[in-house]
């Protein structure tokens, strides 16, 4: 399969340096492989993504002397085909719906503690289907139980991982998907999680490479599981290293970052922030 890769960013905000950085890289690695760039917008989070912040990321890449293939897939118009890849799981014993309230989960344990990787079951029939009826919200959760069965155990789940992760593990990564426990595959509030929408859309966009930033490093090895279970192919990871201001400090939307818009209004053209950045 020829080289592809994608950026996939979610429209909860404007673009920063980060963004460009990431996006740079692989656009740079399409063109110089003859690939494939796609560009994705991850919107399926209908809480927090918003119309004009899609609008500003074309707009801000194309300023950054970006294109990409046509049609832009936008994942809130593909719902439907998550849900019915959550309902194949569902079939086959491999999620559970899951009442259980952050509060709840969060009993014990105190504020400095780091969250315990949840693990759980479903309901028996009756209590369910009494507190389907009591119209009680619910999380479909994978569990890992039931998918290391399915699987005869993960040690056969590996990734190539041509960048590094965040301890510098680099090559052929051993696949630890029970670090982050059951996790949540749809919500009430935000109907798919990220990791479900993210494996079917590389699969479908037949990406070859994900090339993304580290921060995103322990989210493949959740991936990697569900391409297993929903026999997807799994792509090449390039985690690359996280941009870094004039502090030392990573640059990040909730840090208020300069966005790509204030460098610009500024008059930061594309070619110095390129070289800048060194892409
Ligand atoms: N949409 C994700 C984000 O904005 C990135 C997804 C990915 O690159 O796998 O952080």
């Amino acid at each position: 399969m020829s080289f592809a890769t994608r950026f996939a960013p979610s429209p909860t905000g404007y673009l920063h340096r980060g963004h460009a950085f990431s996006a740079l890289t692989a656009f740079r690695a399409a063109r110089e492989a003859g690939g494939r760039f796609v560009l994705r917008i991850e919107d399926i989070d209908a809480t927090r993504s918003r119309p004009e912040y899609e609008a500003a990321i074309l707009e801000d890449l194309a300023w950054l002397g970006l294109d990409w293939e046509q049609p832009v897939r936008r994942q809130s118009e593909h719902l439907a085909d998550y849900h019915a890849a959550i309902e194949t799981l569902r079939e086959r014993g491999l999620v559970y719906r899951c009442f259980k309230t952050r509060k709840e989960l969060d009993i014990g344990r105190a504020p400095h503690e780091p969250a315990v990787p949840y693990r759980g079951a479903p309901l028996p029939a009756r209590q369910e289907a009494e507190r389907l009826a009591r119209g009680e919200a619910f999380a479909w959760r994978l569990s890992l139980d039931a998918a290391e069965r399915a699987l005869g155990g993960f040690s056969n789940l590996a990734f190539v991982e041509e960048g590094a992760g965040p301890d510098g593990e680099t090559g052929l990564i051993q696949a630890r998907p029970e670090t982050a426990g059951d996790i949540v595959l749809a919500r009430k509030d935000v109907g798919v999680a990220y990791h479900l929408a993210v494996v079917l859309d590389d699969a479908l966009q037949g990406i070859t490479h994900v090339i993304r930033g580290v921060d995103l490093f322990e989210a493949a090895h959740i991936q990697r599981l569900l391409q297993a279970l929903l026999d997807l192919p799994t792509p090449t990871y390039r985690h690359h290293g996280l941009l870094v201001g004039p502090d030392g400090k990573r640059y990040a939307k909730r840090d208020k970052a300069q966005t790509l818009r204030e460098l610009r209004a500024a008059g930061v053209t594309p070619g110095a922030l390129r070289a800048e950045m060194g892409v």
